[in-house]
């Protein structure tokens, strides 16, 4: 079997880990100045190069034909060694994870005090996942760096710097601290473009776009992924062998879906999942999915970048720039982001993704001002006085409980009223329409309203005693429409619940999984 290309592209030199070349650039300036610190911790996400610096680090310091800019030639005998990471006496790569306990700490101490192997040489100690190391361990490491043995580097490379600050504080303080960046998927891109490029392999642009999505931000796994794909198939690089090789679900069914939740078909949404489903799809993977085509739709919507779909998915959804206000879309990307710590641990994950997907495409829309103004227009006064009427339950039914504690017992509808009012009140600060530009308010005085006021709404503060607030029925016109639906849905979902208990608990379940 051929060499992981992870391996086989390791860069040899800090001009090869441009990615993060406010580290590199460092590092390599402190080798040419000959001004080495004795210890370095490198802190970030998997797959970002911390390693890789390290080891550059290490051949730099004991290559036998350093350049003078400080990088090493990447061909001795002793680049070659530490580059490929087989048996180098002056490089010790310590997992920590592995090697945690008070031994290995006193080991580390005494080998850490033999000299490099030669007069001219470091002594480099790599130590992975440096936040797993015990506290024994770092104090024996803080001993050593307190005073360290001449031509003696210890690189720590951790994921998580904040438990080294937890655990070792004052080691922190006599290390030099580097933070490497998440890799962007256009770096990524270019990368493995350079990488296919020589191994003579074509790719299609989507293909290596879909490969650096999967990746997230780790240009290891973006390697090892392409390894993945490679192996299934021979010639191009196509999004079909990326999707089958990864197990990624067709463009196409996404396209779908987002074409359900415009044209606001529901009911088509369970024989989609369906599919899915019967085609094995991971549905973790296919709401990651999801997530960056509804952003993709989101940047088509606001006229900027879609990056990583193909023509075929812009032209698409360049068909439904008109059906999807930019705040819809966050408030179903915002959905997305909430459900997903619980979807991993459910067992029930084609049922949430249906009841997802539902809730998406019966998702209230948000109006522009114009398009009620025209509705508005149409329709006369007649209908604006009947929407007042509407739009004056939903408070009502929502203060009954608190105004009459005994209610519980008498209309059977009550309760359910309420309940089906919370979801929507919990709507209310992602739907910027219904929370329209204040219109005036007309502040008149008067005693016997201020009564009901406070009664009925004790939390507005506005509305204190003594004074009624009302709002400019011209000024509120406007904002009718949009809530008079939301009223009527409510009416009717509550009625629906009432009829039939398995509907109002199914809902209930819902409203919890999806909103807490
Ligand atoms: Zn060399």
């Amino acid at each position: 079997m051929s060499l992981a290309l992870a391996r086989k592209y390791r860069p040899k030199s800090f001009a090869g880990v441009a990615v993060q070349s406010h580290v590199s650039d460092t590092l390599r300036g402190a080798i040419a100045r000959g001004r080495v610190a004795h210890g370095y911790l490198l802190c970030g996400p998997r797959g970002t190069g911390k390693t890789t610096l390290a080891r550059v680090l290490a051949m730099a310091l004991n290559c036998e034909n350093k350049q003078s800019d400080g990088e090493p030639c990447g061909e001795c005998v002793s680049c070659q060694r530490i580059w490929s990471g087989s048996s180098s006496l002056d490089v010790v790569e310590i997992d920590a994870a592995s090697n945690r306990g008070v031994d290995d700490a006193r080991e580390l101490r005494e080998r850490a005090m033999y000299a490099p192997s030669g007069e001219d040489r470091y002594k480099v100690y790599i130590v992975d996942e440096a936040h797993m190391l015990t506290r024994e361990a770092w104090n024996a490491l803080l001993k050593i760096l307190e005073e360290p043995p001449p031509r003696v580097v210890f690189v720590f490379a951790t994921t998580e710097p904040q438990k080294i600050a937890q655990s070792a504080a004052p080691v922190l303080s006599r290390l030099q601290r580097f933070d490497l960046k998440r890799i962007g998927i256009p770096e990524i891109t270019r990368r493995l473009e350079t990488v296919l490029g020589s191994e003579k392999i074509p790719a299609t642009a989507d293909a290596l776009g879909m490969i650096a999505r999967s990746a997230d931000g780790s240009m290891r796994d973006a390697l090892s992924l392409t390894d993945q794909v490679i192996s299934i198939g021979e010639g191009e690089l196509t999004a079909d062998r990326v999707r089958e090789a990864l197990g990624l679900v067709p463009e196409d069914e996404y396209l779908g879906v987002i074409d359900l939740i415009a044209t606001k078909k529901a009911g088509d949404i369970f024989e989609t999942v369906r599919r899915l489903a019967d085609g094995g799809v991971d549905f973790g993977v296919f709401l990651s999915g999801l997530g960056d085509m509804i952003r993709a739709q989101l940047a088509v919507v606001l006229n900027g970048r879609a990056d990583g779909i193909s023509p075929h998915a812009l032209a698409s959804l360049e068909a439904h720039r008109d059906e999807f206000a930019a705040s819809d879309l966050l408030r179903m990307l915002q959905m997305l982001s909430t459900i997903e710590p619980q979807f991993r641990r459910s067992s029930q994950q084609q049922l949430l993704v249906e009841m997802l997907l539902v809730r998406f495409a019966l998702l209230d829309r948000s109006v522009t001002i114009e398009e009620v103004l025209q509705t508005l227009g149409g329709g006369g006064t007649r209908g604006g006085e009947e929407r007042t009427v509407a739009r004056a339950r939903p408070p009502q039914t929502d203060a009954r409980p608190a105004t009459r504690p005994a209610s519980q017992s008498s209309p059977a509808q009550a309760p359910h009223a309420s309940h089906s009012s919370h979801p929507a009140a919990k709507d209310l600060p992602a739907q910027p329409v219904l929370s329209p530009p204040t219109p005036p308010l007309r502040v008149t005085p008067s005693a016997e309203q201020s009564a009901i006021a406070t009664q009925a709404a004790p939390s507005k503060s506005h509305e204190g005693p003594g004074w009624r607030a009302e709002l400019d029925q011209t000024a509120a016109s406007s904002a009718r429409p949009r809530l008079t639906t939301e009223a009527v849905r409510q009416e009717r979902l509550a009625m629906l619940r009432a009829q039939d208990p398995v509907l109002d608990a199914a809902v209930r379940e819902l409203d919890l999984d999806l909103l807490d």
